[in-house]
């Protein structure tokens, strides 16, 4: 089950155990129980301190919630004379591995990377705080929804946490109707979807006014960034090495690396995955003296000699320079019934909910290269997949056209004009068209709409403040100043050519050089 090259790794990580740590696994029927007995025995041989025991009944021990009772194969990580709070539904392979070893580590005592005061609000957690969470080995994002959950219940022992693998519990993923993951239910109801930061599961679990609200070290800042994404990380960085007072405000850190699977070319890195890309900007950003705000968004942005940004919590934040950076997300349709299906049966994420799709049809819309891509990936998952295009030809490569062409089970319709996500109230169920050559009104029937049209800038918060192209990109000057004085952007949501990692960032540096140019020529600022 686990190479020779993985078994040394995991041996030296294991070395790290600070105490002793038992694998209770409960065995089914059928060829994955083996798997299970195999996987627990190759762990245990890695290390001393673990031990591995293979049961067909919950012995002693077993966590008492009785959610984590039926699901056969399972086990359960516990430290030695501790109940067993962490829990592994199926086998944790594919992405989440990595939330195996590090599960070992939390529940062996080897202390985890986060601040004091993080740890300190965990510990303050009141129980029982029962946690499911629904993965598929193909998502990226699940395993740091895993790792908070496994952390907080590896710490605190009025929580329990148990990542189930939804392929293998398919009719738990039907029943509880889920349609997207990482799907996370605490105390048997639906807690959230999609990726979540430990930091964003303490703020929904913390309920005290006190603990909720924000400590800000400032509110003024020499220049603020909204966005967290590669241009809005390298601005902070230039900003704080030129010893300004930095903050960065952004709904979520790392922008759409946290979409992408695999970056090649991001200069000096062969190779490496969005969301630890998107890791290693937080980490560089986190060594500076910046003031990082998340999970806030810019509303409002009043120009002036001090500029104001409006948060959607009421909260303001002033600065006497702004690098926007908000990037961009995926596209819309904006047809009826669209964001009433999303996360139950409308999605963006083809990597990350394809596995629940198994065996169904599903439709793609979009024929450029990503949506040529995600409907080759879904047509080895799902037992057929319609492609919609509404322009006459796909924009795909020719390769990615032909290896289409090759696939029995994709159908592609050109000319094709989505006008409706059709479901039965809870999940999607058809997907209506218009043939654009003759007029006529078509249906199909789809358990998936997987929604590949391209991206937008994330600038309508911005209205008339700053000067917007026709499709909302910033106009930026070669320093990346746009029309308001003190005010520079970078980044995908500019009309800088080329959407690309390394582009963003070296925009956001130069914006965030013009903005320090800016500062030390501003007459007005030798008051401050
Ligand atoms: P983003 O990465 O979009 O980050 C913007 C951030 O700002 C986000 O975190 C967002 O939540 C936040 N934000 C938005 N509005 C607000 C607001 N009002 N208030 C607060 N915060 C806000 N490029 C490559 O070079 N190589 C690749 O292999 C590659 N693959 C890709 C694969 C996919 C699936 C996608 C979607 C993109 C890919 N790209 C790739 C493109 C690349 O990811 C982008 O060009 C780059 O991330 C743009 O960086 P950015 O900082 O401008 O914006």
């Amino acid at each position: 089950m686990l190479d020779e090259d993985l078994r040394a790794q995991l041996k030296s990580y294991l070395e790290r155990l600070r105490r002793s740590v038992v694998l209770t696994g409960l065995r089914s029927e059928g060829s994955d129980s083996s798997d299970l007995e195999e996987l627990l025995s190759q762990i245990a041989a890695t290390s001393d301190l673990v031990t591995a025991e293979v049961s067909s009944e919950a012995p002693e021990g077993w966590p008492e919630n009785p959610a984590f009772l039926p699901r056969r194969p399972s086990f359960a990580i516990q430290a030695a004379g501790e109940t067993s709070r962490v829990n592994f539904a199926g086998l944790p392979l594919g992405h989440e591995f990595t939330s195996l070893v590090l599960a070992l580590l939390q529940v062996g005592g080897h202390p985890p990377r986060v601040s004091d005061e993080v740890l300190e609000r965990v510990d303050a957690l009141e129980g029982p705080l029962h946690f499911e969470t629904y993965y598929s080995q193909s998502c990226q994002v699940c395993p740091d929804v895993v790792q908070a959950l496994n952390l907080l219940a590896a710490r605190n022992p009025a929580i329990s946490h148990v990542a189930i693998d939804g392929a293998t519990f398919a009719s738990e993923v039907e029943e509880r109707e889920i349609l997207a993951v990482p799907s996370v239910w605490l105390n048997g109801e639906r807690f959230t979807e999609g990726r979540v930061d430990l930091d964003d599961i303490l703020a929904r679990l913390e309920t005290s006014v006190e603990t909720r609200t924000p400590k800000r070290d400032r509110d003024r800042f020499d220049m603020l960034i909204v966005g967290g994404g590669p241009a809005g990380a390298a601005a902070a960085v230039y900003a704080a090495r030129k010893g300004l007072t930095t903050g960065i405000v952004t709904d979520r850190f790392g922008g759409q690396l946290l979409d992408t699977l695999g970056v090649d070319n991001f200069i000096s890195v062969l190779h490496t995955e969005g969301p630890q890309l998107a890791s290693a900007l937080e980490a560089h950003v986190a060594d500076y003296e910046v003031e990082v705000i998340k999970r806030e968004s810019a509303k409002r942005l009043i120009p002036g000699d001090e500029i104001s940004i409006e948060l959607a919590s009421g909260e303001t934040l002033r600065a006497r320079s702004v690098v926007l950076a908000p990037g961009a997300s995926w596209r819309n349709m904006d047809v009826r019934g669209e964001s009433e299906y999303r996360t139950r049966g409308v999605t963006y994420c083809p990597h990350c909910d394809g596995p629940l799709f198994k065996d169904k049809r599903v439709a793609v819309v979009g024929g450029g290269n990503s949506g040529a891509e995600a409907a080759i990936d879904l047509s080895g998952i799902a037992s057929h997949v319609t492609l919609l295009e509404f322009l006459d030809d796909l924009k795909a490569d020719e390769v990615l056209r032909q290896r289409l062409e090759s696939l029995p089970n994709v159908d592609v319709i050109t000319s094709a004009r989505t006008t409706e996500v059709v479901g039965d109230g809870k999940r999607v169920t058809g997907l209506n068209y218009e043939d654009r050559t003759t007029g006529t009104q078509n249906s199909l029937e789809t358990s998936g709409v997987f929604v590949q049209i391209g991206l937008l800038p994330n600038t309508d918060w911005l209205e008339d403040t700053v000067e917007r192209t026709s499709h909302g990109e910033i106009v930026v000057g070669l320093d990346g100043r746009t029309n308001v004085p003190g005010v520079y952007a970078a980044g995908d949501a500019t009309t800088t050519p080329y959407k690309q990692i390394i582009i963003a960032a070296g925009e956001g540096a130069k914006a965030a050089l013009g903005a320090f140019d800016y500062l030390i020529r501003k007459p007005s600022d030798e008051a401050n």
